[in-house]
């Protein structure tokens, strides 16, 4: 069995839906299928998503709230058209909707509606059944999925019935609407493929895969054929984000294979993500980088871990995300997100923050050793590195850079790894 996946551009549309429909189709067996809500149609629009995030933002503002839920409507309203279905469901649900929000519904709620209502068009239109997630994904307080969600979702699902359900959302442990973090109906795939015990879990988007670099910053990327849910783990700490990563683990642990498709080229072969790849045939696999972050240098002659913890958690409840951290005996360095210009007022040791001017980059590939680390770097020759690593367990070299040189070393990387 299979369980997919399709994000919000390859259902933007009707003409998507339809080509969506023919993918599934295609496969005679039942199937499972996740879908997220409408995104762009074109490079200006706005996601349905987006805009019940104004709407949400937009209650007491008559006029304003009007006219968003309008632009709402007539996207649902033109895909019903589209598909030829009398889309009585959905458009009973839009209007109850309004009157909801109007009544004082939380954000979650609002911002859920997009998958729900795409979800109930869309299993008009297959024919299959609709099931919502809020019957079986259960969310703790931290946003992490509770087990009884699995439990639920067992009862709940029929292995033998083609069903649909919307991505992106739970119920928390008081009963109410709880939306994962942007792009998160690749978690509830993940969900559905554990409870259907699916053999694969396909994630249909608009790329063929995972590239060795992001296209939007290099010419001529590379696609890769197989890596395994560690890379693909540790590709999406330094910013790569195909895959929601916290829909990996999930997955992982049931065995369950993961592909990534493009739905506008289903022929195309795609990436598939297992636990085990072979690595003579790509050592490397890819390269991403975090840019903008500050650098936080923290002094103190013998470091004691315990204060220097201190003072990270203290730097986190202001909102510092570290992505890089080194450790010698007098000093720490940590590049890292930071919104704030401000250090925490009472801290154990000196630090110093450097704002804004960094990029760290990941390079990642089970087949990385000491000597391909140093041949990558001896490629940038004069490129100003700040620092390297090599952690052979997370089969990770970390480069650090300043903003101005953050394309072409990715540039120079991704051509390396081809
Ligand atoms: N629609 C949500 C978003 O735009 C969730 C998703 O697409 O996965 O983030």
């Amino acid at each position: 069995m299979i369980v997919y996946k399709f994000g919000g551009t390859s259902l933007a549309e009707a003409t998507k839906i339809k080509a969506v429909a023919k993918i599934i189709k295609s496969v005679t067996e039942v199937s499972m299928v996740v879908v997220s809500a409408p995104g762009k149609r074109f490079d200006q629009d706005i996601k349905v998503t987006d805009l019940l995030y104004s709407l949400a933002a937009n209650t007491s503002q008559e006029s304003k709230f009007g006219n968003i839920f309008l632009e709402i409507k007539s996207r649902f309203e033109l895909m019903i058209k589209g598909l030829a279905v009398e889309g009585k469901a959905v458009l009973e649900a839009l209007d109850a909707i309004a009157k909801e929000i109007l009544q004082g519904v939380s954000q979650d709620f609002v911002a859920s509606r997009g998958e729900y209502l795409n979800a109930l068009l869309i299993s008009e239109y297959l024919g299959f059944r609709f099931v919502d997630a809020a019957e079986f994904v259960r969310l703790r307080d931290d946003g992490s999925i509770d087990s009884l969600t699995y439990e639920l979702g067992a009862k709940i699902l029929d292995r033998n019935i083609s069903t649909i359900v919307p991505g992106f959302y739970g119920l928390d442990k008081d009963g109410k609407i709880k939306t994962f973090s942007r792009g998160g109906s690749d978690i509830t795939g993940a969900i559905l493929a554990v409870c259907a015990q699916a053999d694969v879990y396909q994630n249909w988007t608009d790329v063929s895969g995972v590239l060795t670099a992001d296209p939007r910053i290099v010419d001529n990327p590379s696609f890769v054929p197989e890596i395994t849910y560690a890379e693909l783990r540790q590709m999406a700490c330094f910013g790569t984000n195909v895959f929601h990563s916290e829909a990996i683990s999930p997955v992982a642990a049931a065995g369950i294979p993961i592909q990534i498709k493009n739905t506008l080229r289903p022929e195309d072969k795609g990436t598939t993500i297992s636990c085990q790849r072979e690595v003579k045939k790509m050592p490397v696999v890819a390269v991403s980088g975090v840019k903008n972050l500050s650098k936080i240098s923290i002094n103190k002659e013998n470091l004691d871990q315990r204060e220097l913890a201190k003072d990270i958690s203290a730097l986190k409840n202001l909102g510092f995300k570290s992505i890089f951290s080194r450790f010698t005996a007098d000093y720490a360095y940590i590049y890292g997100k930071y919104e704030t210009d401000k250090l925490p007022e009472e801290l154990e040791c000196k630090l110093v923050l450097y704002k804004e001017k960094y990029t760290v980059l990941g390079l990642v590939g089970q087949g990385l050793d000491w000597a391909k680390v140093l041949s990558f770097v001896a490629d940038l020759q004069d490129l100003p590195i700040i620092d390297f690593s090599f952690e052979q367990i997370s089969a990770t070299a970390v480069i650090v850079v300043e903003d101005s040189h953050y394309q072409e070393v990715i540039q120079i990387i991704s051509d390396k790894i081809r």
